[in-house]
């Protein structure tokens, strides 16, 4: 196993957070995790989802509030400072499915 990989969208006009900061704080948050999966961090919650489809697990911010998604496909909503705590909830809970496959 290689571990986690980071994906952090180039950001654009569109990008509603704070997204070098967020992106440092889930890195240094990865370093915790061993398993190989893919996380994106996305600026934007129009485009964010669908360009980190190929991510197993990723966020997207909004102005206050942002989505977890996985593979594209939207969890759910949370409040913007839910977005890292609710991601690594994700991915322990990806870890837990994978264990039991
Ligand atoms: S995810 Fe949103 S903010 Fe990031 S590059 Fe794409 S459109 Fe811009």
């Amino acid at each position: 196993a290689y571990g986690p990989t980071l994906v952090a969208c180039p950001t654009c006009g569109r990008t509603s957070i704070d997204l070098p900061a967020i992106a440092a704080e889930v890195e240094k948050k990865l370093a915790g995790v061993a398993e190989p999966i893919e996380v994106a961090v996305m600026g934007c919650v129009v485009n964010g989802p669908g360009e980190a489809r190929g991510a197993d697990v990723g966020i997207a911010g909004g102005k206050g509030e942002g989505l977890v998604f996985r593979k594209g496909e939207i969890l759910r909503k949370v409040p913007e400072c839910e977005l890292v705590p609710e991601l690594f909830k994700e991915i322990d809970r990806i870890i837990e499915e994978r264990k039991n496959q």
